[in-house]
């Protein structure tokens, strides 16, 4: 019953690159899923720039590009089902579907998971208050604006100061929607600078170091209410625009043997992208929630040839070594490593994130020697890359130290 030699799981970029990818090194029956009516995955409602230069070679609004990764997915002869969603992965390559057609069961030599990440709700935020309309994601206000053409508010209070939380003010502002405040529970914001000047130009206040200690209102929002300290303040204002704080869309992974890891929220993968089970891969913002869509990109093409080069030998079942690190690190991808000689490595870099700020020296051992060291002041939310030395494939135990210095 084999329906292909590989199967795709999302459309969005990372999706989209894979599958090009294996079509270019001549892999023949490539099966690309998205449950959506188009591909282009998160770019689709994102009504700016910059999205595809280093890719496409021109800079595209993200609508735009979603377009683009679409047109390349149907030149590259991809076998493209939208409006089919996937409710199951299992073990020998098989997946559910459901679609207008109904139930159905796929398999493939391969399967490569990239469905992407979304923002936290309000629920998993445990934010207390009434439970009034107008509080959502910057992913809901985007698409209410692109898809449906409906302004949910015009005078919100924005929670967060990620990079997509300056998109979020950016939407905000070209819709006439003008934020009363950007507030942050951090002592200060996430986003480098010079971004985060972006707010004090508008005219916006930016308020750090405080919670959300209300949301009052009925039917709409009319007041959220902050903290600092011991001192609280009244917002007024339409609605809560919640934005950041990513997790992976990882429940197919959930439900299934493979499970998530409880660092990222997402499959635990080796240098190749390969998970716990050899026959499915992962990559794109699912494994960390969250990079840019260029970066999602190149990291489902680099899956997407691992995958390749995986189907011209047997697949790699050595038991995979964990990564291990020290708080305050929050995260390591890959956090596992195969024992395996194969040069089409898709991660080059291990990618860390820290949990807080601090000032220190990471270090990279190998089998207890030293390979790799940096001092740093380390901010939370940012990327740190560290080569993958080619030796870490054959130790046993590898980790990642902090050294924390005031
Ligand atoms: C609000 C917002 C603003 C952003 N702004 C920028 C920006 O300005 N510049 C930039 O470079 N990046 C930006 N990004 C980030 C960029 O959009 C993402 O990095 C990129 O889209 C991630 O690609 P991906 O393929 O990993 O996942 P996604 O783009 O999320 O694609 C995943 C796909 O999988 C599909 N899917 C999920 N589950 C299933 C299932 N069970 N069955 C079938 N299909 C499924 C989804 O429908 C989706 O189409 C922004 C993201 C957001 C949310």
């Amino acid at each position: 019953m084999t329906t292909a030699d590989v199967i795709i799981i999302g459309g969005g970029p990372s999706g989209v690159a894979a599958g090009l990818t294996l079509r270019k090194q001549g892999v023949p029956r490539v099966v690309l899923l998205e449950r959506e009516a188009e591909l282009g995955g998160a770019t689709r409602h994102c009504a700016h720039s910059p999205f595809g230069m280093r890719e496409f070679g021109r800079v595209y609004f993200g609508a735009a590009y979603g377009r683009r990764l679409a047109r390349a997915a149907h030149k590259a002869g991809l076998d493209i089902r939208t409006g089919h969603a996937v409710t199951a992965v299992q073990p020998h390559g098989v997946v559910q579907v459901v679609s207008a057609q109904g139930l159905q069961t796929l398999q493939a030599r391969r399967i490569l998971v990239m469905t992407g990440a979304r923002e936290r709700s309000r629920a998993a935020r445990l934010l207390p208050g009434d439970r009034p309309q107008g509080v959502i994601t910057t992913g809901t206000l985007q698409a209410s604006l692109a898809f449906h053409g409906l302004r949910p508010f015009r005078r919100p209070v924005i929670l967060g100061t990620e990079l997509v939380s300056f998109s979020a003010l950016l939407t905000c502002l070209t819709h006439g929607i003008r934020p009363v405040a950007m507030i942050e529970t951090a002592p200060a914001p996430l986003a480098r600078w010079p971004l985060r000047l972006f707010p004090r130009l508008m005219g916006i206040p930016l308020l750090c170091g405080v919670e959300v200690s209300d949301i009052l209102g009925t039917p709409n929002v009319n007041e959220v209410t902050v903290r600092k300290g011991g001192a609280t303040r009244a917002l007024a204002c339409d609605g809560l625009l919640l934005t950041g704080r990513f997790t992976p869309e990882s429940a197919l992974f959930l439900q299934s043997d493979i499970g998530v890891e409880p660092a990222t929220s997402g499959p635990a993968i080796d240098q190749y992208g390969r998970t716990h089970d050899p026959l499915i891969f992962a990559g794109g913002n699912i494994l960390r929630a969250i990079e840019t869509g260029g970066w999602a990109f190149r990291e489902g093409r680099a899956v997407g040839a691992a995958v390749a080069d995986d189907l011209r030998q047997s697949p790699e079942t050595a038991p995979p070594v964990p990564v291990t690190f020290d708080a305050p690190l929050r995260l390591v991808v890959p956090s596992l490593l195969r024992r395996s000689t194969r040069p089409q490595r898709a991660f080059p870099s291990f990618q860390l994130r820290f949990d807080r700020a601090a000032r220190g020296v990471l270090r990279l051992t190998l089998d207890g020697e030293e390979v790799w060291r940096k001092r740093g002041a380390w901010r939370p939310e940012r990327r740190v890359l560290v080569p993958l030395p080619p030796q870490a494939t054959q130790a046993e135990h590898v980790h990642f130290h902090f050294d924390e210095r005031s």
